[in-house]
């Protein structure tokens, strides 16, 4: 920021009028890189900040759990907020030098005029300091650190709104009415706008608000705790702990991978459709009918997932005892429940069988399957697997034998309604 001060000094000492000022002034704007550099120390703050403050945040509800590693998602919003924050500091700065240089140019000062104006316009360290310390953006970073708790701890499904501040500032009357709703922890509440759009931020302040929404919100969300978790022993809560963290490392790795995906088109070319086109495929539901095709998966991803699986107390089991089941049951996998994957024996499962399970696995935990997978969780479980085609390793004549399962699947579900 010195530095930034500095440069823009020695323009202005260099300038011999302002209009050649105006002109110097452009290569100052393009070389200054305060932005990169309060984005280093955002970043920094951020990172030291976000563990402590959600540790405080988790303990509220479980006073025995700590946060020590933060979500793929939290610190992919720290990195692009510390950006977004060097960038608008920086932004509001050349601002603050283009306005004093329209005034002296419209009062016709002169470049020695405007130095000093500039060099006296205050205190521009304790500007900076001033923004950098803003009440909105420490509470924002409350809201995400009790966010990040809130998705950490296993004993947490749903988060509620507060409204709060009534008392220090006028309420605003749409944060009023969301006092005391609730939300899945890992959705979205539902605001509408002052503007009358419809918005879905995660917690109070999130980014995706518009800046009206965010300043001098007083807001603040929280968890609601399940009881019957609470009773889990310590260690099983730090085991759910990390599965959450996981899951939704998981979960904003997919989001991703889909919003890349949608980026570049390619949602275009899937099943998005299907529903409506009514096309019956006359391919089984069975994979492996011709058995040529079929190509056993990469077995290190194989033991990586197992290791993975089983040290989350997970079981993958096959005898031929078992393979008789599955014949009756005219399967070539079965999902039991989140914690047992029966695979058939003598023969490795391809890719696409072995992620199916797993995300059935999911959808187990997520508390989604009562009697059995359903053709709904099916079909998610099968796009799923289109989707995530390339880091699951799955062969393109398995992601054609998918899309033809999947079109079979929308028609029994079009059939069921
Ligand atoms: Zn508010």
């Amino acid at each position: 920021m010195k530095r930034e001060t500095a440069q823009i000094k020695t323009a202005l000492d260099e300038s011999v009028d302002l209009a050649a000022f105006a002109e110097n002034w452009l290569g100052v704007k393009e070389n200054d890189d305060v932005d990169v550099l309060l984005a280093e120390i955002f970043l920094e703050e951020f990172k030291a900040q976000m563990p402590r403050l959600a540790t405080s945040y988790i303990k509220r509800i479980d006073s025995e759990l700590v946060v020590t590693q933060i979500t793929q998602r939290t610190a992919a919003w720290i990195e692009e907020w510390s950006e977004e924050l060097g960038r608008l500091m920086k932004l509001t700065a050349h601002r603050e030098v283009e306005n004093l240089l329209a005034v002296h140019l419209h009062d016709g000062k002169s470049v020695a005029e405007l130095a000093r104006a500039f060099m006296d316009s205050g205190t521009r360290e304790e500007y900076y300091r001033a923004r950098t310390a803003s009440l909105t953006e420490m509470l924002r970073a409350h809201s995400v650190a009790q966010q990040e708790a809130i998705i950490q701890n296993p004993a947490v499904s749903e988060k509620e709104w507060v409204h709060t501040g009534s008392y220090r500032n006028n309420p605003r009357e749409n944060h009023a009415a969301m006092n005391g709703v609730l939300a899945r922890k890992d959705q979205p509440f539902s605001l509408v706008g002052a503007d009358g759009s419809l918005y879905f931020p995660m917690y109070p302040r999130d980014t995706c608000l518009p800046a009206g929404e965010s300043i001098n919100c007083h807001c603040i969300h929280r968890g609601i705790a399940d009881a019957d978790m609470l009773g889990l022993s310590l260690e099983e809560r730090k085991r759910l702990q990390e599965e959450a963290i996981a899951a939704d490392d998981g979960a904003w790795e997919r989001e991703r991978d889909a919003s890349n995906m949608a980026q570049a088109g390619i949602e275009e070319n899937l099943l998005t459709n299907p529903r409506k086109d009514n096309i019956i495929d006359t391919e089984g539901l069975n994979r492996g009918e011709d058995d040529n095709l079929r190509i056993p998966m990469d077995e290190a991803k194989y033991n990586r997932c197992k290791t993975a699986f089983e040290r989350n107390g997970g079981e993958i089991v096959s005898s031929p005892e078992l393979n008789e089941y599955l014949d009756m049951r005219g399967a070539d996998a079965i999902t039991y429940n989140q914690y047992l994957i029966v695979f058939r024996h003598g023969s490795s499962p391809t890719a696409s069988e072995f992620f199916e399970e797993f995300i059935h696995t999911s959808q187990f935990r997520q508390g989604r399957v009562s009697t059995g997978i359903t053709v709904e969780l099916e079909i998610e479980a099968k796009e799923k697997l289109i989707r995530n085609q390339a880091q699951y390793g799955i062969p393109d004549h398995e992601n054609e034998q998918t899309k033809n399962q999947l079109r079979v699947l929308y028609q029994i579900l079009n059939n069921e309604r």
